[in-house]
């Protein structure tokens, strides 16, 4: 019989990004014994990756900034889809996350008076991401993990955790395996907060980390909890496109955000041609213009390069599909003939390198070229918007696994101050109800042991499928069939596959030995990717509308039958999934009034200088 060993906790953190890490250190601040688990090494989750900066409406670069345009730039940003509760919450909290980090040793970038700098990015109105160069994901971590690990975390890293464990319909702890030793593990806790981040990976093209095969929003539904919104996936418009060993790493928006601007292959800054009516009227209509804003003219429009993402990448596929693209695929995007050389170098370092290194192209002297790649998803577990809870007691998620703050699609920098604003919430919460619990509860014996088999399976199946080609074929199809541009026929046949590859995913075969076994790791991967892509498939064939990140050719447009609507996405008693529309939670109308600003000067109570 297979051995275990076993771990107690009053909180468990599945996780060690930023949601994860300040989760625990919110859990700990309560008094709370807390264990967090990574697949990979702490300070090397996925958060690391983080370029461009977090947004906080501090008003350090424009005074008339504040909570409230913040407020109406994430939904509308959003699609008006957002839950408006979280929204809220995160809005106003956010500049204390960021001030927080501060006091805890991280070094952000600075106004020459010595604040917080902060900077332009897509859909929001003012400069609002503090930064630290283009590396702020890398000092957010070891802000947060230096305090974590002073107040005490219990980490187990390269740990990965293969099933929740329940007890009555409660959430009461996880089963994980070292990835270094192949030994089982159980961890025993009052309460889960789940923070294993995005999903990226299900598709071919991407910019997420090798962890980020969207584990967290299967085990979640496989003990019941509901997802929300899983429609709804990021393709950033600027991903690598060559060469193709490194397409998909993500070029930050910080470029643009800098002053870089898109080009066709004939030239031509063709985001003038493509602002969207909702926006008409917000950017610049000539270049001349867009010149002056970037030279620092309050009056003139910024350029609609900063228009939202979704936006731009369905912009950037219409060149390359009408015959206007780049060699390899792409479009340009231009910072050399806009910044001086050293500027580039000192705002952007890890684009310079970036593209040195795996390019071999120099950004100071030629444009990139880039092209859209799978990013963020905006739908995820679906939580309470104060404390985080999901519908299955004991249970919270926070981070990029939950869903319901970003609606339709997300503003850059909106990802890295929600993790501080909801992780803080969820480790609270979560510890607060762990006090509670002073009732017994137990691990069931039984469920583990089944577990195990379950997982070991493939090491005694040699007539099984190759792990590695699923996943292939899994990433393949996604890419095709669900990617960017989603029709019917295209999202049917998917679901076809996705079942035939659910069959296989059981059936998959490994050799060698259970230490450091990459085949053995993809097998138990591939049976919760195929789980999470149907949940994407099963949504999108139901938003018959174009919204956000969420495009159909079949429905181009965004359908006003759609605009209130979430999709829930639930696990039946027979074990098969089901989307369930759900109408939006009602804004109250002082909040209405500000997400429906016009001009923004109704929101600011400072003026600029
Ligand atoms: P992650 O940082 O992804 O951490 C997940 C953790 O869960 C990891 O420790 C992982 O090992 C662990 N895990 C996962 N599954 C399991 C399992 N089964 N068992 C055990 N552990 C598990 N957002 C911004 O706001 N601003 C930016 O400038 C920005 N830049 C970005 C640049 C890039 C290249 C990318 C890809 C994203 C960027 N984002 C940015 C988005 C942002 O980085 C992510 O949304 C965010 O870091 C997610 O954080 P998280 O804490 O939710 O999860």
């Amino acid at each position: 019989m297979e051995s275990y060993t076993i771990h107690d906790y009053d909180v468990l953190v599945i996780g060690a990004g930023g949601a994860g890490l300040r989760a625990a250190i919110a859990a700990i601040e309560q008094g709370a014994k807390v264990g967090v688990v990574t697949k990979s090494l702490l300070g090397k989750a996925h958060t690391v990756m983080a370029e461009g900066g977090m947004a906080a409406a501090m008003g350090n670069v424009r005074p008339e900034d504040n909570w409230k345009v913040h407020f109406r730039d994430t939904l509308k940003g959003g699609g008006m889809l957002n839950n408006w509760k979280m929204v809220e919450n995160y809005t106003k909290e956010a500049p204390d996350r960021v001030r927080e980090l501060e006091q805890w040793g991280a070094v952000f970038d600075r106004t020459p008076d010595g604040r917080i700098n902060q900077r332009n990015f897509g859909g929001h109105s003012y400069p609002r991401l503090a930064h630290v160069g283009d590396r702020t994901g890398l000092e957010l971590i070891r802000t947060l993990q230096d305090h974590a690990v002073k107040m005490g975390i219990h980490a187990h890293m390269e740990t990965t955790i293969y099933r929740l464990l329940t007890d009555a319909g409660r959430v009461v702890g996880a089963l994980g395996f070292n990835r270094q030793t192949g030994d089982f593990l159980v961890f025993r806790a009052k309460a889960v907060v789940l923070a294993t981040g995005g999903l990226g990976r299900i598709y071919q093209v991407t910019s997420n980390s090798w962890e980020c095969t969207g584990d967290g929003f299967s085990l979640a539904s496989m003990v019941g909890a509901d997802l929300i919104d899983m429609e709804f996936i990021q393709f950033h418009p600027t991903g690598m496109v060559w060469p193709p060993s490194v397409m998909g790493i993500l070029v930050t928006e910080g470029v643009r955000g800098e002053g870089g601007v898109l080009k066709n292959s004939e030239g031509r800054r063709f985001m003038f041609d493509n602002v969207p009516e909702r926006y008409k009227g917000e950017f610049a209509e000539t270049e001349e213009e867009a010149e002056r804003w970037l030279q620092g003219d309050r009056n003139a429009r910024r350029p609609p390069e900063l228009l939202t993402r979704d936006v731009v990448a369905r912009a950037i596929r219409k060149e390359v599909n009408e015959g206007r693209g780049s060699p390899h695929g792409g479009v340009f995007l231009d910072i050399a003939s806009r910044r001086p050389a050293d500027y580039i170098k000192k705002k952007l370092p890890s684009m310079y390198h970036q593209f040195m290194k795996l390019g071999n192209l120099d950004i100071t002297k030629e444009p990139m070229e880039v092209g859209p790649t799978c990013h963020y998803v905006m739908g995820g577990v679906r939580v309470d918007p104060d404390t985080q809870a999901t519908n299955v007691p004991g249970l919270y998620a926070a981070g990029e696994v939950a869903g319901g703050l970003h609606g339709a699609n997300r503003l850059g920098g909106n990802s890295l101050s929600d993790l501080v604003v909801f992780g803080r919430r969820a480790g609270l919460a979560a510890a607060e109800y762990a006090a509670k619990q002073t009732g017994s509860y137990q691990v069931d014996e039984a469920q583990v042991r089944a577990y195990i088999a379950e997982a070991l399976q493939p090491f005694n199946n040699p007539q099984g499928e190759n792990p590695f080609a699923l996943m292939k074929e899994l990433r393949a199809t996604m890419q095709k069939n669900a990617g960017i541009m989603r029709e019917e026929s295209e999202l049917k046949a998917q679901l076809e596959i996705l079942a035939n590859l659910k069959k296989r995913a059981w059936n998959t075969s490994v050799s060698g030995s259970r230490a450091y076994n990459p085949g053995w790791h993809t097998a138990l991967d591939m049976r919760l990717m195929v789980e999470i892509s149907e949940a994407v498939v099963l949504a999108a064939l139901a938003r018959k509308e174009s919204r956000g990140g969420h495009a159909r050719l079949d429905y181009p447009d965004p359908d006003p039958t759609f605009a209130k609507i979430n999709h829930i996405i639930r696990r039946k008693s027979d074990g098969t999934l089901t989307v369930v529309a759900e109408p939006l939670p009602e804004m109250p109308e002082e909040l209405r009034k500000i997400a429906e600003a016009k001009d923004l000067k109704e929101l600011s109570d400072k003026v600029g200088a």
